[in-house]
C-alpha cells in the first residue's frame, strides 16, 4: 500500500494567494496524481491517503502523520509519497532523522515530488536527486526558524512610514488602540522588559538576568504571549520550547531596539529565489525610525544596557571560553581540521573553519555555523534516539523474557529426564533382586540389564545436550541490556535538559564535523550500541513477519 501524505499548515494562510492555492490539499492531490499516472508499476497499488488540515508543530503533534507512521509500523505501508519536503517536516533537522535514520531502518521508500527526491533512486536515474542535494536547498530554514514579520512588497510604503502591521509583535507592546497601526506600552508586559533592562544595568549578565527571571516566574514572550492569546494557532508551538527564559531569550530584549521608541522593520527578509528561506537583512537595509512610539527604556538607558551588557559579556567570555562544551569537538568535515569558536555579540557565537582556503579544491568555504544550530541539532537527534533507544529496549526485555521462557522449559525436560534416569535405575534394581531370586532367567536378566544401560545412556546424552542449550541461552543473551538500560536513563535527563551541557557532550558527543553550511554530521559516542540494537530490532521484526 502506499501512503500519501498531505499538510494544509495555518502559515500557508498568511502567504500571499498564489502560494495558498498552490498549497492547498486539492493542489497537493493533483501533484500526487499525476506523478502516480506517469509511474504505471503503481497502478494496481492501494493508495491511503493522510491529511492533516492546520496541523503546524512538530511531527509527534500531527494526528495524521502519527497514523500513517503506525501503518508504517504495522508493515502496511512500504511507499510514502508527498508534495515536498516543507509538508512532511518542519526542518531540516526534522526530515533528516526521518530520512536517514527511520524510512531506511524501517524499509519504507519516501518520494518527495517537488524536491526531485527518491530514496531509491540515485542522480542517474530518473534525474531525481539524493538527499545531501536536497538538503542544501532546505537547509536554510534550520537558520531562520525565528517567526518573523511576513511581508509583502507592498507593504513596504507603510513600514517607511513607520506603521505597524500586524503580525509579530515585540513582547511589552500592545496595538494602539486609536490607531491600529500605532503601539502602546503593555501595563504588564511592559514591566518585565524594564526589569530585564534594569537588571543588565546593574551589570547582570545576559545567562545571570535568565535565571533571576525564572526564579521570579516571569513569563517568557513566548508564554506571554500565548496566555495573552496574541498569537497564531501555529506560534502556540512555541510553547514547547519557550517555557523559561535564556541567555538567547534576554539578549533578544536587550538588543531590541524598540525599547527605547525605534520602529524597526525589515529585519528579516525572504531570500530569493528560493522563496521559502529567509536571512537576516543587513544592517544598513533594515528600516529604522528613532522616537517612533513609547519607548520602555529612555535611549540613554538602552545604550548603557548595552554598554554594561558588553564588558560583562566579555568578563564572561573570557571565563567561558575554557568551558564551552562544543569546543574541541567541532572540525570541518572537508579540511579534518578543529574549527574556530568566536563568541560575538553582534553576529551571535560561531564555529569557523579558518585553513579552507590554504587548500586547492576549495571545498571549504570558511562559512560560519551558530552555536544555537548545532546545539538544536544535537538536542533533537537526542529526543530521537531516546525514541529509538526506548524501541531498542523494549525488544531487549522482550529477548530476555523469550530467554527466560526457553530456558524454564528446558529446565522442565531436564526434571522429566532425572526422573526417568532414576525409574530406569529402581526398575534395574528390581531386575537384580528379581535374577537373585530365581524369579528370571539369566538370559532375561542380561539382555534386560543391557537394555536399562542403553536406556540410561540415552538419558545422561538427553540431559547434556539441553545442559548445552542452556549454556547457550547464557550466552546469546545481551551483557550489555544493563549499560543500555544505564544510557536510556543518562539520556532521559539530558533530554529535559535545555542547555546542551559538559554533561552531554562528555557522555554523548564524540566530535560534529560541519561542510560548510550544508551538512552537519555527529558522530555519537554511542553509534555502535544503538546500530547494534536496531539491527537486532530488525531481526526481530523480520523474525515476526
Ligand atoms: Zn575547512
Amino acid at each position: 500500500m502506499i501512503g500519501v501524505y498531505y499538510r494544509l499548515s495555518l502559515s500557508d494562510e498568511d502567504i500571499n494567494e498564489k502560494k495558498k492555492e498552490s498549497n492547498s490539499i486539492a493542489n497537493q492531490r493533483k501533484t500526487i496524481q499525476m506523478f502516480l499516472e506517469t509511474h504505471p508499476e503503481w497502478k494496481h497499488e492501494e493508495i491511503e491517503e493522510y491529511i492533516d488540515d492546520g496541523f503546524t508543530g512538530t511531527s509527534m503533534e500531527r494526528p495524521a502523520f502519527q497514523r500513517m507512521m503506525q501503518d508504517v509500523r504495522n508493515n502496511q505501508i512500504k511507499t510514502i509519497i508527498v508534495k515536498d519536503f516543507s509538508r512532511f517536516a518542519r526542518d531540516y533537522i526534522e526530515a533528516g532523522d526521518y530520512i536517514e535514520r527511520i524510512f531506511p531502518f524501517m524499509g519504507v521508500r519516501f518520494i518527495s515530488i517537488n524536491d526531485y527526491y527518491d530514496s531509491e533512486s540515485t542522480i542517474e536515474d530518473n534525474g531525481m536527486k539524493n538527499f545531501e542535494m536536497v538538503v542544501k536547498n532546505i537547509v536554510n530554514t534550520a537558520y531562520s526558524r525565528d517567526i518573523s514579520a511576513k511581508i509583502s512588497a507592498t507593504d513596504r510604503t507603510k513600514q517607511k512610514q513607520g506603521l505597524y502591521l500586524g503580525g509579530y509583535r515585540a513582547y511589552g507592546f500592545l496595538p494602539d488602540p486609536s490607531d491600529k497601526h500605532k503601539v502602546i506600552v503593555d501595563p504588564v508586559a511592559g514591566k518585565y522588559v524594564r526589569m530585564i533592562f534594569d537588571l543588565a544595568i546593574e551589570g547582570k549578565n545576559t545567562k545571570e538576568i535568565a535565571v533571576i527571571l525564572n526564579e521570579r516566574g516571569i513569563p517568557t514572550a513566548a508564554k506571554y504571549q500565548i496566555e495573552q492569546k496574541n498569537v497564531t494557532k501555529e506560534q502556540s508551538c512555541w510553547k514547547l520550547k519557550g517555557e523559561s527564559w535564556t541567555r538567547e531569550t534576554v539578549l533578544r530584549i536587550l538588543r531590541n531596539e524598540r525599547y527605547k521608541g525605534t520602529y524597526v522593520a525589515r529585519e528579516i527578509v525572504q531570500v530569493t529565489p528560493c522563496k521559502k528561506a529567509r536571512m537576516r537583512n543587513p544592517e544598513d537595509k533594515v528600516v529604522k525610525i528613532e522616537n517612533a512610539h513609547d519607548g520602555i527604556v529612555t535611549p540613554e538607558e538602552y545604550e548603557q544596557a548595552i554598554k554594561v551588557l558588553r564588558t560583562a559579556t566579555r568578563r564572561e567570555t573570557k571565563r567561558k571560553t575554557k568551558y564551552y562544551p562544543l569546543k574541541g569537538k567541532v572540525v570541518c568535515g572537508y579540511c579534518g581540521r578543529h574549527m574556530v569558536h568566536f563568541e560575538q555579540l553582534k553576529r551571535g557565537n560561531h564555529f569557523r573553519c579558518r585553513y579552507g582556503k590554504n587548500l586547492p579544491d576549495g571545498q571549504c568555504q570558511e562559512l560560519p555555523v551558530q552555536d544555537s544550530v548545532i546545539e538544536d541539532m544535537i538536542r533533537n537527534s537526542l529526543s530521537m534516539h531516546l525514541f529509538l533507544f526506548d524501541k531498542a529496549l523494549d525488544v531487549l526485555a522482550a529477548q530476555e523474557e523469550n530467554i527466560l521462557l526457553k530456558k524454564s522449559k528446558l529446565e522442565k525436560q531436564q526434571e522429566a529426564l532425572y526422573q526417568q534416569m532414576e525409574d530406569n535405575s529402581r526398575e534395574k534394581v528390581k531386575l537384580y533382586e528379581q535374577y537373585s531370586e530365581g524369579e528370571v532367567e539369566k538370559e532375561v536378566f542380561i539382555n534386560g540389564r543391557e537394555a536399562f544401560s542403553e536406556k540410561d545412556g540415552e538419558i545422561r546424552s538427553a540431559i547434556q545436550k539441553i545442559q548445552e542449550e542452556k549454556k547457550k541461552l547464557i550466552v546469546s543473551k545481551k551483557p550489555d541490556y544493563e549499560q543500555m538500560k544505564q544510557l536510556k536513563k543518562d539520556m532521559d535527563k539530558a533530554g529535559s535538559v535545555l542547555e546542551v551541557s559538559m554533561e552531554i557532550v562528555e557522555s554523548f558527543v564524540s566530535e560534529i564535523r560541519v561542510y560548510n553550511q550544508e551538512r552537519i554530521e555527529i558522530i555519537w559516542k554511542y553509534d555502535d550500541e544503538i546500530l547494534q540494537i536496531l539491527a537486532q530490532e530488525k531481526e526481530t521484526m523480520e523474525v515476526a513477519i
